[in-house]
């Protein structure tokens, strides 16, 4: 069955509830550092991966360090692809993280592990950079069959070496985070009772530790709406976010908080709109061309996509 798109558009779903998506004080700096990753996930909404050679340049990254010290943001979330495989990683780890409380370094846990990189797991730890890994299952030939051969191990292994820094270990203020996201064309189960299952098996099996586990729903868009396509899932996925529509989860959602900078300095008011092609306030503007932050009360740019992160408990 086609999904009515139009009468289903997430613009007249928030409308119908009487909702205005607007922005509130920008309190967190999101940077897309780049497309370059060592791994091509099927559920990627930015079709991330080896052969991509989109990366943050030296001259956008210094103007990311001028615009976080300018504003001073209370979270800065680096992100990719692979952050750990720009080319400038470490120098820009080093200058954003005195510039806020947090700092955010996502990792696929592998990236890190190869020849060349282990010196940032030494450089997250001296200067308390917050990690938030994936690693969707407990199940190898599930997290390999999402991620790769040899991803299982490697995961584990750079988990361990993180324990070792003080990651996740209790009074070292070092927090390492899970992301854990379904593994096909369904929305994810209860985070409480993954996070249980996650630290309970982690902990007996492999003697590892962390902070806390999210579970999020996977954005149809890039690879895993090609792939929704390709499987004819796009629709029935499509119809499961929409009727999971959840209008207390509009209050928290990260793009009220966050502004977004892609690999090249465009702004967005998040990473999903970067794949989207969907520009902060609707106008192609350059990092380098904003002399404020956006206003609070400013409009939201949504589309469909904006389901999932509404979708039963929320995305954020
Ligand atoms: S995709 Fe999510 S975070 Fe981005 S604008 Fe839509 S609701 Fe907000």
């Amino acid at each position: 069955m086609m999904l009515n798109r139009e009468k289903n558009s997430f613009r007249q779903t928030l409308a119908s509830h009487g909702i205005r998506l607007t922005r509130g004080r920008a309190t967190t700096l999101q940077v897309n550092v780049g497309l370059l990753c060592n791994q091509s996930c099927h559920h990627c909404h930015l079709n991330a991966g080896p052969g991509r050679d989109e990366v943050m340049g030296q001259e956008t990254i210094d103007q990311v360090v001028a615009l976080a010290g300018r504003f001073r943001f209370e979270t800065i979330d680096i992100t990719g692809g692979a952050p750990e495989m720009n080319p400038h990683i470490s120098d820009l780890l080093r200058r954003l993280a005195p510039l806020a409380p947090t700092v955010i370094l996502r990792s696929n846990l592998t990236a890190v592990s190869e020849p060349g990189r282990r010196h940032l797991l030494d450089l997250c730890s001296g200067r308390r950079i917050t990690i938030v890994a994936s690693f969707p299952s407990l199940n190898r030939n599930q997290a390999e069959s999402q991620r790769g051969p040899g991803v299982f191990d490697q995961s584990l292994a750079t988990l361990k070496e993180l324990n070792k820094r003080g990651y996740g270990r209790p009074g070292s203020g070092l927090s390492i985070n899970l992301v854990v996201n379904p593994a096909g064309a369904f929305l994810p189960g209860s985070q409480a009772r993954q996070e249980k299952q996650f630290h309970r098996a982690l902990e007996k099996k492999w003697g590892i530790a962390f902070n806390n586990l999210y579970t999020f729903a996977n954005m149809p868009l890039g690879r895993f709406r090609a792939w929704l396509e390709k499987t004819g899932n796009l629709e029935g996925y499509l119809q499961k976010l929409t009727a999971g529509f959840n209008p207390c989860a509009t209050d928290g959602l990260m793009c009220r908080t966050m502004i977004s900078v892609a690999w090249d300095g465009t702004l967005f008011d998040c990473d999903f709109n970067q794949a989207a092609g969907l520009f902060l306030n609707n106008v192609r503007t350059h990092i380098s061309e904003i002399d404020e932050l956006p206003r609070p009360g400013t409009e939201i740019m949504v589309a469909d996509h904006c389901y999932t992160c509404t979708a039963g408990a929320g995305f954020t």
